[in-house]
């Protein structure tokens, strides 16, 4: 069966040029980049080549790249790192998030919350923004630390993270933003953006699973999450993953010359299409999210009266691979948190689904989900019993 992955802000496949540059460092190339040796030595020139990459995806200087494990640990770092949640000055230190962050901010900053740190949650408008003036009344005196996502998981909305970053420093805060879903996506400048802290992780810009960076401004001390030896200037210790640091380089690298081509303009007339042929053929579907920027590769549907999981379940059974706007959490299915704090009900939070196209996906990919689409939502209609009383009315 042919099969059209249509996930990619789960995850994103190894781009081949990626796997070519790493697999060298599994076999031949294997050196410890702490060790003195010629081996070691030309790990380490690898590792500091593929920082300079990453440097340049993101506009910083290569110092500022801390490379961790993915997404969820840079968000970590982030926010225990600023806050120092062990000494006795975090207590009553203020942070302030936002309803629509991932989970590896949400549950960390309430962990932070049990810790003693005062914890604001910032609420979305409709269309899922964050606005600087709910900021700015957020703002406390004892604010230290604010972390706003660049775009979200679930609708691709973009945050106005400039205007946010100011707010937060003109209040003599940190400013941490999750960049997770904009890196590869948006040309992204950590210092014109004003940002203090910036996470990204690996295996959404087609690196391997378990990478990440965390940026660092210059200047910033953060306190580890590891304690061990004196690996990435003494922020995260740990004998660097050699072949996957080489991986987020070299993906680094295809990002940025991705991004000067211009072809996220072309995704975004992909996902246009793909939407626009969904609200078209599909009768009671709508955007979420809609009116609010969105990265160019996301799509969130609303389809009435139907469950987001018997959709995702029905697509897969075509080959289609999509998300339920609904987050799966220890087996049971919630409706999705960005949603609910957009201000969507839970009916239609649970009848939501995520597309999110890849740099891969093809204009022939969209055509045979196009014509698939109608015909399972309608099949799957005529079996919900909502539906069935919805048009009977
Ligand atoms: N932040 C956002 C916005 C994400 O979408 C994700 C992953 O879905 C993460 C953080 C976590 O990243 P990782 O899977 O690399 O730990």
């Amino acid at each position: 069966m042919r099969r059209i992955y249509l996930d990619a802000n789960a995850t994103t496949q190894v781009l081949p040029e990626v796997l070519e540059a790493m697999l060298p460092f599994y076999t031949q190339r294997f050196g410890n980049a702490s060790s003195i040796h010629q081996p070691g030595q030309q790990a380490r020139a690898a590792v500091e080549h593929a920082r300079a990459s990453v440097a340049a995806l993101l506009h910083c200087r290569p110092a500022e790249v801390v490379f961790t494990s993915g997404g969820t640990e840079s968000d970590n770092l982030a926010l225990f790192g600023a806050l120092q949640p062990a000494s006795e000055i975090a207590r009553g230190d203020h942070l302030i998030s936002s309803a629509v962050e991932h989970h590896a901010i949400l549950n960390a900053a309430e962990e932070l919350e049990r810790r003693g740190v005062e914890l604001t949650v910032l609420r979305p408008d409709r269309a899922g923004i964050i606005s600087p003036e709910s900021l700015r009344s957020a703002m406390r005196q004892n604010t230290r630390l604010v972390s706003i996502m660049l775009a979200n998981n679930e609708t691709g909305v973009i945050q106005p993270i400039k205007e946010l970053a100011a707010i937060a420093h003109e209040g003599g805060a940190l400013f941490h933003t999750d960049a997770v879903q904009a890196a590869g996506k948006l040309e992204i400048n950590a210092k014109d953006l004003g940002v203090d802290l910036l996470s990204i992780s690996g295996h959404k810009m087609y690196a391997p699973q378990g990478t990440g960076a965390l940026y660092v401004r210059r200047g910033l001390h953060l306190r580890p999450l590891l304690y061990g030896g004196s690996h990435e200037r003494q922020r995260r210790a740990g004998t660097e993953n050699l072949p996957g640091i080489v991986g987020l380089g070299r993906a680094a690298e295809l990002a940025q010359e991705y991004l000067q081509t211009g072809r996220p303009r072309k995704l975004a007339q992909l996902r246009d299409r793909l939407e626009t042929g969904i609200l078209a053929g599909v009768p009671q579907t709508e955007i979420n999210g809609e009116g609010a920027d969105r990265v160019a590769n996301t799509t969130n549907l609303h389809f009435a009266h139907l469950e987001a999981e018997a959709l995702v379940i029905a697509l897969d059974l075509k080959g289609i691979a999509v998300s339920g706007g609904s987050a799966c959490q220890s087996g049971a299915t919630d409706p999705s948190h960005v949603l609910l704090a957009m201000g969507l009900s839970p009916e239609r939070s649970r009848a939501s689904i995520r597309f999110s196209l890849s740099r891969t996906t093809t204009d022939d990919e969209i055509d045979a989900v196009l014509t698939t689409i109608p015909e399972v939502v309608s099949r799957l209609r005529t079996l919900s019993p909502a539906w069935k009383s919805a048009v009977a009315v």
